[in-house]
Parts: C-alpha cells; structure tokens; sequence
C-alpha cells in the first residue's frame, strides 16, 4: 500500500505534501515543517477508519515504522504504530504469545487502540486499553513516552479517545497474552434468498446462548446479504448468511460444552470451531480484505430484544452489512489505569456497515444502516456508540 492508499476506498486524501516516516524523528520533522508552512497534518496507517480525507495539508504515512519487538520474559511488545495486528501476531507467535487483537489482521495498532480495542477475547482479557503499558509520542518540539505515571489524562485519552491534536504515536508497548487453550472457529447458516424476509431463529439462538455464557467465552454474529454476482461461490449467491464467531479461552473441552447448547440449536451449514492458532484468527469472522468504500455506525446497548434481532435479518441484504459483538465479563469491568473506553456498562455492540459508489450514493447507504441500526435504539445505553465502529464519509449535513 502506498503513502495515500487505505483500506477505505471511499475517502480520498489530495495532500500537497506526503511524508512516510521511517521513526520518531522523521515525525518530529515533519510535525515541525508542518508548523512553518502552517500546514494541517493527517495521520495515516491503513486507512481502516478514515474518515476525513487529507487536502491540501501534509499527509503523515506511519507504515514504514512498522517493527515489531517481543520479550518473552516480560510477556510484552514493542510494537511501532506503522504495525498491523498481523504483524504483532506474526511476532508473538513464535513465543506461545498472541496480543489482545481484534478480527482483521491488517486493521492497525494505533487507530484500534484509540478506540480501545475490542478483541476477539475481549469477554476474557478485556478491551486491548487494559493492556497498553506506555505510549511514545512525537510532538513538533519532540518525544515523550507517556504512561499512567508520567501523563494519566493522556495515557486515558489515547486509550479510548485518541490523540491530542499535534500529538502522533510513533509506538505502543503491550502486554501481551498466552495462546495457550485458544480454540475459536465460525458457525454458519444459510438464512436462504437475500431479498426474502429471512429466518430470525438462528440469530434468537445465539442471543439467547451468549447471554448465559461465562467470561472465557468470546462471541459475536455477522448478517451478509450477498449480491446475485457470478464471481461469487455459488452457495452464497443472492443468499443471506448469518456467521457466528467464537473464540474460548478455556480449552477444546470446556469451549466445546459451552458450545453445545448452540451447535444443537441450529442446524450448522458449517462450523470450524476447533483449537485455534493466533496466526489463522482472521478466520474467525472472515472478514473481507479487499480495499472497498463502505460507511457505517453503531450503538452500544444494554441487552438484544427480538424486535431489533428480527428487523436485522429481514433489512440486511446486498446494500448492508450487520455485525453484533458480545461485550460484558472482563470488558465491563472498571480499569486498573484510567481509560476513556465505552462500552463498559454495554452488553453487546451492534454494528452496521453498507458499501457505497457507483450507483449508491453515500445517503442511500446511510438511510440503510440507520434502518437497521434505529432497531436498537431502545436499548442503547448513556454512552451510545462506540467510536472505532463508525466509517467513512459523514451522514450527509453533519460535520
Ligand atoms: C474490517 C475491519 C475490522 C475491524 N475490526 C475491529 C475489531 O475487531 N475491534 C475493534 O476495536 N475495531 C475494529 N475495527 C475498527 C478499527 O479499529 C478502526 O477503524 C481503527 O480506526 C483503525 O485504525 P487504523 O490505524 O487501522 O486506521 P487509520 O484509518 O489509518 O487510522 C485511524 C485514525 O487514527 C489516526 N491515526 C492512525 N495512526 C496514528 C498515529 N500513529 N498517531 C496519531 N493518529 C493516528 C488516523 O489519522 C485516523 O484518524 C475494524 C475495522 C475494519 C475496517
């Protein structure tokens, strides 16, 4: 990917100036040529959450500090804020260590962890803030590192919020986490035509299942409607497909009992739920990896009603995408350091995701996720949403 590629096809930085900085001085001098020439300065990784493009202003590229250190004494990473997930993964591995990630591998190290990071174990090792030990960030007039000691408003912002303006991570040091006992997989069934009203049961099923299940258990589901398109496997043609990702922590046993109760609910077209290497997670949700426009929102709620669960399968087709992810256990728990993560007091996040260009315009696209998304808001809690959940170009009139 080159300095103005992201993931994000749908926003398109037009920067005067490109910087792709090799360190953390590289940031220094860029933050400071920025100053002189009073230009506004973009941050950019994969692209993953952009939003905002870049125009006019100088267009910072991190992808080049992308080196990644493991201790495996001290069970910690050093991660530089060019690295994806993939690449901390790939590095933890070898050591019987896997970092609190989430379910695409080439979704960035900073941007995720602005948001908090919600992992793929979130339920049993808590949101991926809980794990950031200190910070390094390259200022105009230098670096800092900074940690719940030296800097706690901060430490809490970048854990949750973001930066301050000026501020850029140049790395992050991690905790990280055994790999041991992780099985993880996906559960899928066919809903049947994309452009029916949809069976709702399977998605009953799961909701019902998560709500009882202890915190070693990690879960969510995915609606698809799939377009009617040649290039696509035939039996997911113009079909509607529910995805439900699990990842344990507990071991094969234990993760498969838990898992009983949903296994027996639903007559599985597939499931490939079994031990689970850090290095194959992606399969988990099975995400697209392709480069693609698409917005989105979400809405963090105390508890799923039927109601909302039914309207996602009957309004989810080709133009959206729903993903719903179980929160609570150690993801409700209060921090040891102070963050600025929500969703603590959530039992699920929902999601909704449409692609957009060519003949759909992005107010199409959101008149569709606000449908699906308007069948939550019942249950929405004091916080609302969650912000690593909301992509591409603004609702049409907000800012
Ligand atoms: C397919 C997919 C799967 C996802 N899965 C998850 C998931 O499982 N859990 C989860 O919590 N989130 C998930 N996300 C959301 C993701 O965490 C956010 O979109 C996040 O913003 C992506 O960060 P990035 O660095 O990859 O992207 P970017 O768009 O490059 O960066 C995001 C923002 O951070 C700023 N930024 C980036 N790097 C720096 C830096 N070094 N210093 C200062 N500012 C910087 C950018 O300017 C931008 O505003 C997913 C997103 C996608 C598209």
């Amino acid at each position: 990917m080159t300095s103005t590629r992201s993931f994000q096809t749908g926003v398109a930085h037009r920067p005067s100036v490109v910087v792709a900085a090799r360190d953390a001085d590289d940031v220094v001098a860029a933050l400071a040529r920025a100053g002189r020439d009073d230009l506004r300065v973009t941050v950019h990784s994969t692209g993953h959450g952009l939003r905002r493009p870049c125009t006019d202003g100088l267009l910072l590229d991190t992808a080049p500090m992308a080196r990644v250190t493991v201790d495996p004494r001290s069970r910690t990473a050093r991660a530089g804020a060019g690295a994806t997930w993939g690449d901390v993964v790939a590095a933890a591995a070898p050591h019987g260590l896997r970092p609190p990630h989430g379910s695409a591998p080439s979704v960035g190290v900073a941007g995720y962890l602005f948001g908090g990071g919600l992992g793929l174990t979130v339920r049993a090792d808590g949101w991926a803030a809980d794990h950031v030990r200190a910070i390094e960030l390259a200022r105009a007039t230098g670096t800092v590192r900074v940690c719940a000691e030296s800097d706690p408003r901060c430490f809490a912002r970048l854990r949750g919020t973001g930066p301050d303006d000026g501020d850029v991570v140049t790395a992050v040091h991690l905790g990280l986490l055994p790999s041991a006992g992780l099985v993880g997989g996906g559960l899928v069934r066919v809903l049947g035509p994309a452009d029916s009203p949809g069976d709702p049961a399977p998605l009953y099923a799961w909701a019902d299942w998560s709500a009882r299940l202890p915190d070693d258990v990690s879960s969510g589901v995915s609606v698809v409607g799939y377009p009617d398109l040649p290039f696509l496997p035939a039996h997911l043609r113009g079909r509607r497909v529910l995805r439900v990702g699990v990842v344990g922590t507990g071991g094969t046993g234990r993760t498969d009992t838990l898992l009983a109760p949903l296994r027996a609910a639903v007559a599985w077209d597939d499931d490939t739920v079994g031990p689970l290497d850090p290095r194959d997670s992606a399969r988990v949700y099975a995400e697209p990896e392709v480069p693609h426009a698409y917005l989105g929102d979400d809405v963090l709620v105390d508890g799923l009603d039927r109601a909302g669960l039914a309207r996602v399968v009957s309004r989810t087709g080709p133009m959206v995408v729903t993903g719903i992810r179980h929160l609570g256990g150690a993801a409700g728990r209060p921090p040891a350091v102070a963050d600025t993560v929500r969703g603590r007091d959530a039992a699920y996040c929902v999601n909704a995701l449409a692609p957009f260009g060519d003949d759909v315009t992005a107010a199409s696209a959101w008149s569709v996720v606000d449908d699906v998304l308007d069948g939550f808001s019942g249950r929405a809690t004091t916080e609302g949403t969650h912000p690593s959940f909301r992509y591409g170009p603004p609702r049409p009139g907000t800012a």
